[in-house]
């Protein structure tokens, strides 16, 4: 790559940085990888300009850099249907006519956002960027179910708008009649990559080939969620208190109970 970008800036001694795993990639092993070019503003001006450089079957885009709002925002516990029927719930939730007027605020007012495309663009934009993950997640009741995980492009330019966008989203409502009462959890801190998004137990840059931070611990020492995280509870729809007895609560679109493996009350 680097021999690439030295021939069409017609150059030697071009410095990088070691590769970093882009926001957008959720698997560390696999790409897309973000360089960072060294160059002086001329050359910026050039490369950016190209937006793409392709040789022999290699290609890379080019962008200024800046610094990028979080795309992560809120992880939920109790929601029980599959993935997808999560992913429909979401997106369902945030196409809202109130929330759509709130991404159009946002990024109307966001100097790095081109303000010449038309509002339902500027909408989309950020919808299209909707990603949901889910991760395994001990209850504090020692219960193993299902943390999901939303990730969406900012509108927002600035953080104190950041922060609005961030508290507009944790203050929805993810509950649906067939797939539960979603509860937020975390943030989490991460004690090898400081991320945010998930406990230790569940960092995913141990995998990455070469990684030479803390091993990957033990699953059954995922720490338990941050002791303030909130749960809202709604008697109709089941989610799972604070101290949880299975033997008391029916719940909802659940698998037989055989499939939840009790954690040891020491670890709690
Ligand atoms: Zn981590």
């Amino acid at each position: 790559m680097i021999p690439l970008v030295e021939e069409v800036l017609d150059r030697k001694n071009l410095k990088m940085a070691v590769p970093i795993i882009s926001s957008e990639s959720n698997d560390p092993s696999v790409g897309p990888r973000a360089y960072f070019l060294q160059v002086s503003p001329e050359e910026e001006a050039a490369l950016v300009g190209l937006g793409t450089i392709a040789k022999d079957g290699f290609a890379f885009n080019i962008i200024r850099f800046g610094f990028t709002m979080p795309t992560y925002v809120l992880s939920l516990a109790h929601l029980y249907g599959t993935l997808e029927d999560i992913t429909d719930l979401i997106m369902k939730i945030l196409s809202d006519d109130p929330f759509q007027a709130i991404i159009l605020d946002l990024a109307r007012s966001n100097p790095n956002i081109e303000q010449g495309e038309p509002d339902i663009d500027l909408i989309y934009d950020v919808l299209n960027s909707v990603k949901v993950t889910q991760t395994d997640w001990l209850t504090q009741g020692g219960i193993m179910e299902k943390a999901t995980h939303l990730y969406i492009r900012s509108p927002a330019g600035d953080l104190e708008s950041f922060n609005f966008w961030k508290a507009k989203l944790r203050s929805l409502d993810f509950s649906d009649p067939f797939i539960g009462t979603g509860a937020l959890i975390g943030p989490w801190k991460c004690l090898g990559c400081f991320g945010v998004d998930h406990p230790t137990g569940l960092c995913p840059f141990p995998k990455v080939p070469g990684w030479q931070g803390p091993p990957i611990p033990p699953r059954n020492t995922a720490p338990p969620p941050l002791p303030n995280a909130t749960f809202p509870y709604d008697h109709q729809q089941a989610p799972l208190p604070t101290h949880f007895d299975s033997s008391q609560y029916p719940r909802l679109s659940q698998p037989s109970r055989g499939t939840f493996r009790k954690a040891k009350r020491g670890r709690l």
